[in-house]
């Protein structure tokens, strides 16, 4: 789950991270009036979860409050990268002189978070990493040790950061690591932190990404999701606990494990099929859970073909039929359905199926499965 800059930053605040005074605001009139206590220029900006808004130009500077207003109008107009802005960050603008970038990553190589800088802040390190990686200094944490002191001494010095910000510098990192660790995120960046005219140092811009399966104890932090920017299948299917990301293929697939949706969607590649969806049940699943599975596929206007890939464990391919059939109550499918269920109650569940008046191509291996889906997805 990715939150928005100002949640953020907020969180950063509450681990020592300076950063500008501001508040958000839903209208122009708002925006104003927090333009208006903040005194001043202000620098108003959209919330939206990508990237490179400043070049879409959803951040823009305001002298005065009239102008804030008047630009938080145009913003909240705006669509970036095909998502509405809701909400402007007005804060008080900063005096930049040097723009850093600062982040932490997990690195799965590493088997550690690894705290990233900069000095070329402002642009996306993807960016800095492809045109002039050597800008990019790094340090692998040790998470029963935490950052240590040399580590941000490191960083400072491997950036050419001016000796007088070194404290100021190993505080905000100090900082991030902490706040990296107590919100359970993947990703924690700053980017940039600015050296500003008086001095002093100060996060302009924050992200995190927060991982999902720690939110059985980051409940505060749970809140925080902008259901907005969740499709309405993706919301559906958290809700009912299905792991389900959406792709652009035209082949549904339902498939318990993740390890055998992943297989079955390079098999699907393999045979020249491409598959709409990953989506695991999971192990156990009920035949509520299917049905809601089936529904959300059955939901995508560019489905051609769902295949059915249940391997009985513990999950039991009567309770995956009997879902099945209770998903075409609600959703009568309109595309040919290709199902192949081995393992636990298979008789019962093929038998279930069959005895059903919703005609299933069966198949007996996941290569037999995955060309009759292929085949039926282009008509044949
Ligand atoms: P992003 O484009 O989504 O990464 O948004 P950022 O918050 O990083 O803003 C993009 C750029 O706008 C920054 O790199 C700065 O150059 C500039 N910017 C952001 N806030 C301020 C500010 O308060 N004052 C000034 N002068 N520039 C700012
Ligand atoms: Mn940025």
């Amino acid at each position: 789950m990715k939150l928005h800059e100002y949640q953020s930053k907020r969180l950063f605040a509450e681990h020592g991270v300076p950063i500008p005074p501001g508040d958000i605001a839903a209208t122009s009139k708002k925006a104003r009036r927090i333009a208006e206590e903040l005194g001043g220029p202000v620098v108003v900006k959209s919330q939206v979860l990508v990237g490179g808004r400043g070049k879409a130009g959803g951040i823009r500077l305001a002298k005065t409050p009239d102008e804030a207003e008047a630009i938080a109008d145009e913003i909240l107009g705006l669509e970036i990268k095909g998502l509405p802005v809701r909400k402007v960050l007005v804060d008080k603008a900063a005096d930049i002189r040097q723009e850093i970038y600062l982040g932490i990553v997990v690195d799965r190589a590493a088997r550690r978070p690894v705290m990233m800088a900069s000095s070329e802040g402002g642009v996306e390190i993807e960016e800095v990493a492809r045109v002039n990686p050597e800008a990019i200094k790094k340090v692998a944490i040790n998470p029963f040790l935490g950052l240590r002191d040399y580590q941000a001494l490191a960083l400072s010095k491997g950036i050419g950061l001016a000796k007088e910000h070194y404290r100021a510098f190993a505080r905000i990192a100090h900082g991030l690591y902490e706040a990296f660790v107590a919100c359970d995120a993947s990703l924690a960046e700053i980017n940039p932190l600015v050296v500003t005219g008086a001095g002093k140092l100060l996060a302009v811009d924050g992200k995190m990404v927060l991982d999902d399966s720690a939110f059985f104890r980051q409940t505060d932090l749970m809140d925080m999701r902008d259901v907005d920017e969740e499709t309405p299948s993706e919301q559906e299917a958290r809700e009912a606990d299905l792991s389900y990301v959406q792709l652009d293929g035209d082949i549904g697939c339902m498939v318990n494990g993740a390890g055998l949706a992943m297989a079955t969607m390079d098999i699907i590649k393999h045979f020249g099929g491409a598959p709409a969806n990953f989506l695991d049940i999971g192990g156990g699943a009920k035949a509520e859970q299917v049905a809601t599975a089936l529904r959300i596929i059955l939901d995508d206007p560019g489905i051609k073909a769902v295949l059915f890939n249940i391997f009985g464990g513990i999950t039991r391919c009567d309770e995956v039929a009997n879902g099945i059939l209770a998903a075409f109550e609600e959703v009568e499918p309109t595309v040919p359905l290709v199902a192949r269920l081995v393992g636990t109650n298979d008789a019962e569940g093929r038998a279930i199926l069959e005895a059903s008046d919703f005609r299933l191509i069966t198949a007996e291996t996941l290569a037999d499965a995955a060309q009759k889906a292929v085949a039926a997805a282009k008509g044949q």
